[in-house]
C-alpha cells in the first residue's frame, strides 16, 4: 500500500507521498461532519456557487489538470483534456439542475394529500479508481454536494497528485474547510471510515473484489451503498451492421483509454456472415496503433496505468492461452521503455476457459463467431458482469429489441457513447448496483422522506 506517482511512460518515481496517520484522520472526519451541520442547510444558489466555481476552474485548468493526469496514469494527453472539460460540465450540470431533481414531489393518496421531500444525509466516503481520475471525482462531487452531503474520498494510491489537484479545486472555488476532503488511507483505515458513526452513505468504484469488500463492511453498518464495479462488455455485430462504421467504434471501444475502462468493449461477438471480414479490419486497424509519449498528440497507443497492471494483464493473457486460447495478434509487451502493451485479440476462448468469465483491463479483445443474433445475445448474456454492451445494425428496430434482451445497465446502438451527464450509468450483477450522473445519480444519498396530511379523525 502507499501513495505514489510513477509515470508509466518511462518508469521514474515522481512523487511518494505518506498515509495519514489515524489522529490526521479522525480530525478530518470531524471536520467533515462539522462542515455538514452548516452545509446542510445552505440554499441550492448558495451550494451552486461553489460547485460552479470549482467548475469554472476545472474548465481553466485544462491543460494544468491533463498534463497530472498523463503523467500519473498515461492517459494519452487528448483524452485526457476531454476528461478534464467532461467532469467540469457534470459539476456545472449538477449546481444547474439539482434543485429541479430535488424538488418536492406532490403525491395523490386516496385521503388528505402528501408529498416526498428530500433531504441530504451527511458524510458520504467515496473510494474511487484511477482509470478517470478526475471524472470519477466529478461523478460523485456533483450530485452528492449539492444534495446538501459533504464528502471524504479515498483516491487510488497511484494517482495521488490528481486527487490533490481536485481537492485544491474545491479549497480554490471557496469551499468550507470539510465540504471536499481527499483521504490518502490504507484499505483498513477505510474499513474504520465505513464504521465510523458519523458517515452515513459509501460509494465506491472499483473492481469487484473492492466492491465485495466494502459493500460488505457497509452492510454490517446497514449503510446505503452504491456500487460501479467492472464489466466485460459484449459488442454485437449483426449481419446488417455497416462494417466501416463498426470498426472504427470497435476500435476506440476497445482502446480508449488504453482499454481500461470499465464499460470498453471487450467481447466481440459477431454473426457469421461478417466474422471474417469484421476480424481482418479490425486487426488491420489495431495493428496501425503506434505506442509512444502519451504526451504527444501524435502517438495512438499509450501505456498501462502502472507496471503491475501491465504484468497482470501478461499474465491473464498467457493464463487463457494456456487454457486453449488462441493469440490472433499481439499478446506481448511493447519491446521499449514503459508499461505497454501490444494491442492483443484473443480467439477460440471456451466457456470453460477462465478467461471466458473474466474482465481484461487493457487492449486485449476476445473475439466470439456466432451463427446468429439470439446465439449472440445468448452469449452476451452468458457473463457474471452486466454494465454495459453495444449492438450494430442497419435496422434501428432490430437494434432496439437486441438491446432490450441483453442483461445489462446500459446499452448503445451503432454507437459507445458511454457517458453524459444527463443520462444514469451503472450496471446490475457483478458489475454493481445503484446508478451515477443524471436524475438518478443525485438521488442515491438522499432522505426521501413522506410528509402526509391527513384532516381527520383517529378511528375508533
Ligand atoms: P480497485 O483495485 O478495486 O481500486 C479501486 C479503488 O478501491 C482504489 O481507490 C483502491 O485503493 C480501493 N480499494 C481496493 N480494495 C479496497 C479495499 N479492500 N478497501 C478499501 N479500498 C479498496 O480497482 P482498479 O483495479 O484500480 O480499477 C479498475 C476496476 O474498476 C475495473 O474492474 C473497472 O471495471 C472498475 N471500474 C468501474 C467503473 C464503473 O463505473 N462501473 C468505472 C471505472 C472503473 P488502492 O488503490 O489504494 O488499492
Amino acid at each position: 500500500m502507499g501513495y505514489q506517482s510513477v509515470n508509466p511512460a518511462d518508469g521514474k518515481v515522481l512523487k511518494t507521498f505518506k498515509d495519514l496517520t489515524d489522529k490526521e484522520l479522525e480530525s478530518k472526519i470531524a471536520a467533515a461532519a462539522t462542515c455538514y451541520e452548516s452545509w446542510r442547510r445552505k440554499t441550492y444558489a448558495e451550494r451552486g456557487k461553489i460547485v460552479s466555481k470549482a467548475a469554472a476552474l476545472m474548465h481553466a485548468k485544462v491543460d494544468e489538470l491533463a498534463h497530472i493526469m498523463t503523467l500519473e496514469m498515461g492517459k494519452r494527453i487528448n483524452e485526457a483534456r476531454g476528461e478534464v472539460e467532461f467532469s467540469s460540465s457534470i459539476l456545472a450540470y449538477y449546481a444547474k439542475n439539482a434543485e429541479r431533481f430535488l424538488a418536492n414531489v406532490e403525491l395523490h393518496p386516496s385521503l388528505g394529500d402528501g408529498h416526498m421531500e428530500s433531504s441530504p444525509l451527511g458524510v458520504v466516503f467515496c473510494v474511487e479508481p484511477w482509470n478517470f481520475p478526475y471524472y470519477q471525482l466529478a461523478r460523485v462531487a456533483g450530485p452528492h454536494l449539492m444534495a446538501g452531503n459533504v464528502l471524504l474520498v479515498k483516491h487510488a494510491g497511484i494517482v495521488p497528485q490528481c486527487a490533490i489537484a481536485f481537492e485544491k479545486l474545491w479549497i480554490e472555488a471557496g469551499a468550507p474547510v470539510g465540504l471536499y476532503t481527499n483521504l490518502m488511507i490504507s484499505h483498513d483505515q477505510s474499513d474504520r471510515v465505513v464504521d465510523d458513526p458519523r458517515v452515513k452513505g459509501v460509494a465506491l468504484t472499483g473492481s469487484v473484489a473492492a466492491g465485495q469488500s466494502i459493500a460488505a463492511r457497509a452492510g454490517k453498518n446497514l449503510k446505503p451503498s452504491s456500487m460501479e464495479l467492472g464489466g466485460s462488455d459484449a459488442f454485437i455485430v449483426l449481419d446488417d451492421a455497416d462494417l466501416e462504421h463498426t470498426i472504427k467504434w470497435a476500435v476506440w471501444g476497445r482502446m480508449y483509454n488504453t482499454g481500461q475502462t470499465c464499460c470498453a468493449a471487450k467481447r466481440f461477438i459477431v454473426v457469421d456472415k461478417l466474422a471474417d471480414k469484421f476480424l481482418e479490419k479490425f486487426r488491420t486497424a489495431l495493428s496501425n496503433l503506434k505506442p509512444g509519449d502519451p504526451l504527444d498528440e501524435k502517438t495512438t497507443l499509450g501505456p498501462l496505468s502502472s507496471e503491475s497492471a501491465l504484468v497482470d494483464l501478461l499474465k491473464q493473457v498467457d493464463t487463457a492461452v494456456s487454457h486453449g486460447a488462441k493469440v490472433l495478434m499481439g499478446g506481448k509487451r511493447v519491446d521499449r521503455a514503459g508499461s505497454f502493451m501490444q494491442p492483443t485479440i484473443l480467439t477460440d476462448v471456451m466457456p470453460e476457459n477462465p478467461a471466458f468469465r473474466d474482465e481484461f483491463f487493457g487492449p486485449v479483445a476476445m473475439f466470439f463467431r456466432v451463427k446468429d443474433e439470439d446465439a449472440a445475445i445468448a452469449l452476451a448474456n452468458d457473463s457474471d458482469f452486466g454494465l454495459g454492451g453495444s449492438v450494430f445494425t442497419r435496422d434501428l428496430a432490430r437494434g432496439k429489441r437486441v438491446a432490450s434482451r441483453v442483461e445489462t445497465g446500459m446499452m448503445f446502438i451503432n454507437n459507445i457513447s458511454w457517458s453524459d451527464a444527463e443520462l444514469p450509468f451503472g450496471g446490475i450483477k457483478d458489475s454493481g448496483y445503484g446508478r451515477e450522473l443524471g436524475d438518478m445519480g443525485i438521488q442515491q444519498f438522499v432522505n426521501k422522506k413522506l410528509v402526509r396530511y391527513v384532516a381527520a379523525e383517529a378511528p375508533v
